[in-house]
């Protein structure tokens, strides 16, 4: 039994290295292709031992679902406004909480938020359409 589950999560976690931040969803129909028999729940369970054990991030996304990254070095996130993508950015700022008796700080995450080369190239033509 014991070994069965270190196998889900070893494919679980194999999956997830392949993709680039997917979500739960994603990961659970890729998992899917290789292992028919394996259920959601199994799947979502894993995905969460696995952010437990700090081995993937959870990114609080702030458009559309959640995702899931593996965690290889320490990078931040950029997500597009319009399409939603999520792109890596290799910056770590230092920020110094306020200590609190309301709260008891670990962990923080960086979302710069704007728009991606592909959606500011659709902007750029649609207003060079309408110029003339
Ligand atoms: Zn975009
Ligand atoms: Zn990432």
């Amino acid at each position: 039994m014991k070994e069965r589950n270190t196998n889900q999560k070893q494919l679980i976690l194999a999956a997830i290295k392949t993709m680039h931040h997917p979500t739960c969803d994603e990961i659970y129909l890729q998992v899917k292709e290789e292992y028919k028999a394996i259920g959601r729940a199994t799947v979502f369970r894993n995905i969460n031992n696995l952010v437990e054990n700090k081995i993937i991030k959870k990114i609080v996304a702030l458009h559309g679902a959640d995702r899931y990254d593996y965690i290889s070095e320490p990078h931040s996130h950029f997500q597009c406004k319009r399409c939603g993508k999520l792109i890596d950015v290799f910056y770590e700022p230092k920020i110094n909480v306020p200590k609190s008796d309301l709260y008891e700080a670990t962990d923080y995450e960086l979302i710069i938020t704007g728009y991606c080369k592909e959606c500011l190239q659709e902007k750029n033509d649609k207003e060079k359409k309408t110029w003339n």
